[in-house]
C-alpha cells in the first residue's frame, strides 16, 4: 500500500522545469489588534523542478515566514499554496507532519540539534522518524556527514563542535532523507567561504537531482551566483526575481 509518506507527488515523474512550488496570493500575519503584524502580503512565487532559488531582502521582510509556510511548518491565511502538488490546508494536522517529515528537509538559523545525540544520531533523526532502524539510519547519516566534510567527528556530541560544523551536521540531517524540498535559512551564516561553497556545492548538487528543489534565504552575496534565480522580498512581498547577475548589479 502507498502511504502519505511514501507516495510520490504526482502520479507521473515531474521533468525538469515542472513547478515544485505554486504561490499565489498568500498571505500570513502574527497577533492580534494593536500587536497585529502583517508578516506576508500576498506573495507570489513559483519554484520549479531542480531548482535552486534564493531569497533575499532586509530584516524582518518575512523571508524565514515564507519559507516556513512552504514548508508547511506555519499555516497561511490566505491564498493559494502547492508544493508538489500538495495542499497543506487540505491535510489534517497528522498527516501533513508526516508527509512534511518525508518530504522536506530543513537547516533552521539555530541548528536544533539534540545536545544528548551524537552528531551521526543527530543527522539520522529524520530517517527514525520515517521508521528506518537505527542503525541503518546512522550509516546512510554518516554517509552523509562525509560528504559535507565531517567524516571525524561522527561520535562528537553538538557541545563538542564549532559553530560551522554544527551548522554541517543540521545540513547532514536536512539531506539524509533525500526530500524533495529543502528549505535553509542562512545555511552559511557560520561557515568560512571555502566550507560555505562546498555546502553550495553539495546542496546545488543534489537540487539538481530532477524532482527536488532548494529554497535558501540569504544574506551572504558570497553565494549568491550559485542560484538559478534570487527572489527579493520587501515588506511581506516579493518585488524582484531573476538571475543572480541582474540581482548583483
Ligand atoms: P525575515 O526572515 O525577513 O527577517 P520574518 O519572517 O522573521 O522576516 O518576520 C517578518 C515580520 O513578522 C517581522 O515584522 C517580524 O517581526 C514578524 N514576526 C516574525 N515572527 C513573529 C512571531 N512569532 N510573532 C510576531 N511577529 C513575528
Amino acid at each position: 500500500m502507498t502511504t502519505a509518506m511514501s507516495k510520490p507527488a504526482s502520479s507521473t515523474h515531474p521533468q525538469r522545469g515542472e513547478l515544485a512550488v505554486h504561490a499565489k496570493g498568500v498571505t500570513k500575519h502574527y497577533g492580534k489588534g494593536d500587536n497585529k503584524v502583517l508578516a506576508l502580503r500576498g506573495v507570489d512565487l513559483e519554484i520549479a523542478y531542480g531548482e535552486l532559488m534564493m531569497l533575499v531582502g532586509p530584516s524582518g521582510c518575512g523571508k524565514t515566514t515564507l519559507i516556513s509556510v512552504i514548508a508547511g511548518i506555519l499555516d497561511r491565511d490566505e491564498g493559494e499554496l502547492s508544493v508538489f502538488g500538495n495542499d497543506y490546508a487540505k491535510q489534517g494536522q497528522r498527516i501533513k507532519t508526516l508527509w512534511r517529515g518525508a518530504n522536506i528537509g530543513f537547516v533552521f538559523q539555530q541548528f536544533n540539534l539534540l545536545p544528548t545525540l551524537t552528531a551521526a544520531e543527530n543527522a539520522a533523526v529524520p530517517l527514525m522518524i520515517l521508521g528506518e532502524s537505527r542503525a541503518s539510519a546512522v550509516k546512510k547519516a554518516k554517509d552523509m556527514m562525509s560528504r559535507v566534510g565531517l567524516e571525524s567527528k561522527f561520535n562528537s556530541l553538538p557541545s563538542q563542535l564549532s559553530g560551522g560544523q554544527q551548522q554541517r551536521v543540521a545540513i547532514a540531517r536536512a539531506l539524509v532523507h533525500q526530500p524533495k524540498l529543502i528549505v535553509c535559512d542562512e545555511p552559511t551564516s557560520a561557515l568560512d567561504a571555502t566550507t560555505g561553497h562546498a555546502v553550495l556545492r553539495l546542496l546545488k548538487g543534489v537540487a539538481l537531482q530532477e524532482d527536488r528543489a532548494l529554497v535558501i534565504v540569504t544574506h551572504d552575496s558570497r553565494i549568491f551566483g550559485f542560484a538559478d534565480r534570487v527572489a527579493t522580498m520587501d515588506d511581506g512581498k516579493i518585488v524582484t526575481i531573476g538571475k543572480p547577475s541582474e540581482v548583483m548589479q
